[in-house]
């Protein structure tokens, strides 16, 4: 939530290693507040600069061409945007977007980057932008406001995630994925939630998308399920002791990653590309993310012991081209 008043923001332009751009200080936009200073300093790589602006600006941009973007400053002639590779672009026209609860990540995207193939075909980049639009519209009409950190088909690196819903100061970060390689059969759905070791509100969002979840597919029958023997909610550390996944290390938002199931099961990818699957699966994450927003109720499925896993470094970055964005 924006707090009323003055708003800080603090633009790290290191950790991006973007490209810099200079706002002049005639290009700000006036004081809205009595009492609010607006400032500005050139944009250095090599500092951090702080900019002080009035409230309720905006946190993120939709381009007119459909791609949300991180809104670092704006001016009265538009907006400074993060790009969706991680540079920093000036864009005058798009939707602004001032308050966001909710950051839903659809894994993956691009040509290079589309996760896992089923043996029917199916790509995961695709079933995870498929749900992340299914569960916003879900959230969207219970008046839960969401932001996908992708909405096609391009490659968007992991930071440049985190950092959507960073500077959106988004109450939770929810990165949607399914699952490879096949483990053994199992009675029960494989789901798995990888959530962040320091954050007990990252464990509760977890918790609660795992409870949902399961819930929601183990009323299914006439599935063959897939599972691992440590399925359930989990903390997951490379061989430093660190959370190995990017969307768990990297956000400073309450982040959880939900492998909903198996997608190169030949059995659960034919139910991935049904009707039915879309709507208990966004439902089951949208209740979840509700719950998680408007109670206390702690969620499911904790894994004790953590999983010892290094993952692959995501190839987004090495193959990232940035898409337009107006
Ligand atoms: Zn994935």
């Amino acid at each position: 939530m924006l707090r009323l008043g003055t708003v800080l923001i603090v633009v790290s332009m290191v950790v991006l290693g973007a490209a810099v751009a200079t706002i002049d200080d005639d290009e700000l936009l006036p004081p809205q507040t009595s009492g609010t200073t607006t400032t500005s300093t050139p944009l250095d790589p090599s500092t951090t600069t702080t900019i002080t602006v009035a409230a309720d600006p905006a946190v993120a941009l939709v381009t007119e061409t459909g791609v949300v973007v991180a809104v670092r400053d704006q001016t009265r002639r538009g907006y400074l945007v993060t790009t969706t590779c991680g540079s920093t672009a000036f864009v005058t026209q798009g939707t602004p977007i001032t308050e966001v609860q909710v950051v839903l990540d659809p894994g993956h995207g691009g040509e290079v980057d589309t996760g896992a193939v089923a043996p029917t075909g199916l790509v995961e980049r695709d079933i995870n932008l498929d749900l992340a639009l299914a569960t916003q519209k879900i959230l969207e009409e219970r008046g839960i406001s969401t932001l996908l950190t992708r909405t096609g088909n391009y490659t968007v690196p992991l930071g440049v995630r985190a950092h959507i819903a960073d500077n959106a100061n988004a109450q939770a970060l929810v990165s949607i994925h399914h699952n490879a390689p096949v483990p053994g059969v199992s009675e029960r759905p494989g789901t798995e939630v990888f959530v962040q070791t320091d954050s007990d509100d990252s464990q509760r969002l977890g918790g609660l998308l795992y409870e949902h979840t399961f819930e929601a597919l183990i009323g299914v029958e006439s599935v063959v399920w897939h599972a691992a023997p440590d399925a359930g909610v989990l903390r997951v550390h490379n061989s430093r002791g660190e959370d190995t996944y990017g969307m768990i290390r990297l956000p400073e938002t309450p982040s959880a990653l939900i492998e909903v199931l198996y997608i190169n099961s030949r059995e659960e990818a034919e139910f991935l590309e049904t009707a039915r699957y879309l709507s208990l699966a966004a439902t089951a994450l949208a209740d979840a993310i509700e719950a998680y927003l408007r109670t206390d109720n702690p969620g499911s499925g904790f894994v004790e012991e953590p999983r010892r896993f290094t993952a692959q470094v995501s190839v987004a970055d090495a193959v990232c081209e940035d898409v337009p964005l107006g």
